[in-house]
């Protein structure tokens, strides 16, 4: 077969969920695109925390009042999710919704709020006061006023099930990108070793400008930065990502973090975590972990890595 009918990409967008939503197949198959669309519409009704009437919706109108019986699929991953908080109490936390809404930062209308309210609002985000029932499948915030926000997860959990559900329909290679999440499917047919090159997003720059490459085979790419979503007040920036111990925007050496490995839930978790730690810290954390690289790029704009990436002399990198 020649070159170029292989390497010809067929690529769908969606705007949805706050982002835009890229597949990207390399043979044509509209049944496929429409299915990944379904299923992110469906999602979006079960987790979006900007509809009343979803899931995840009545579970927090419910706090303080009674347990709530879920669907499996909103069963799964909140209980996943719990699972991670309970294990990074002090960084990854679900349960900032109060605050997230109070900061209302990528929503218009931010502000820096009154010490005391965020004071009132980190009592309202302890793991402790969630209770999950396995036999009902029911989800209780024990306290008024607790709120679960899956914006630090949510993608990664879609993510893995889209490529999933990709493969089980014949699907050999594709690219999701949920926004600065994004999945590998398979081997890349445009390149002798299948292997798949992906940019890493320049902070600095507007969403689609690379600030390097990385040749890597199928993996998951997720990327969380401070430039997106945040606004200035007086000189200070404050970002979406919101330290559970202060209520206040992490402050730390991080620009941005890419973590590169298979799952792409626990990549979600493992950026906002690595978040946390600084890059230092970070990058020694992802280094004692098998099958997991990192990308930090740091406040001076430079870059730093694990040692499961070598930099060639392209000025690629390259996952071994
Ligand atoms: P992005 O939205 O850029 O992908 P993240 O994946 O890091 O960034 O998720 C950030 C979102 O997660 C915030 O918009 C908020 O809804 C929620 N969030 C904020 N702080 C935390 C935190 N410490 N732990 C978990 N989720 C958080
Ligand atoms: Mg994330």
């Amino acid at each position: 077969m020649p070159m170029h009918t292989k390497s010809k990409r067929y690529v769908s967008q969606f705007s949805m969920m706050g982002t835009i939503i890229s597949l990207t197949l390399f043979e044509q198959n509209q049944d496929a695109v429409e299915s990944v669309y379904d299923y992110l519409a469906q999602m979006d009704r079960v987790f979006s925390a900007n509809r009343g009437d979803s899931e995840l919706s009545r579970i927090n109108q419910q706090a303080g009042v009674a347990p709530v019986t879920v669907s499996d699929t909103a069963y799964g991953l909140i209980q996943d999710a719990i699972h991670y908080t309970r294990k990074h109490a002090d960084s990854f936390n679900v349960l900032m919704g109060p605050l997230v809404k109070l900061w209302k930062i990528g929503f218009g209308g931010a502000q820096v709020p009154p010490k005391t309210e965020i004071a009132k609002r980190l009592t309202l985000i302890h793991s402790a006061d969630v209770v999950l029932n396995e036999n009902e499948h029911s989800v209780y915030l024990a306290q008024a006023g607790m709120q679960l926000d899956l914006g630090a997860i949510a993608k990664g959990y879609f993510a893995d099930q889209i490529s999933q559900q990709l493969q089980d329909q014949g699907i050999t290679s594709a690219i999701i990108d949920l926004g600065g999440n994004v999945q590998i499917l398979g081997t890349n047919p445009a390149t002798s070793d299948g292997r798949w090159q992906i940019g890493i997003q320049d902070p600095q720059q507007q969403r689609g400008r690379p600030r390097l490459q990385v040749q890597a085979p199928a993996k998951t790419f997720v990327t969380s930065g401070i430039r997106e979503r945040h606004f200035e007040i007086n000189g200070r920036t404050y970002h979406h990502i919101l330290d559970p111990q202060t209520g206040f925007p992490v402050t730390n050496d991080v620009q941005q973090v890419t973590i590169i490995t298979d799952n792409s839930e626990l990549a979600e978790v493992l950026s906002t975590v690595c978040f946390f730690k600084g890059c230092e810290r970070g990058l020694a954390m992802v280094e004692g972990r098998k099958d997991v690289e990192a990308i930090f790029i740091d406040q001076t704009n430079a870059v730093h890595h694990t040692s499961g990436l070598t930099v060639t002399n392209k000025g690629v990198f390259s996952y071994e």
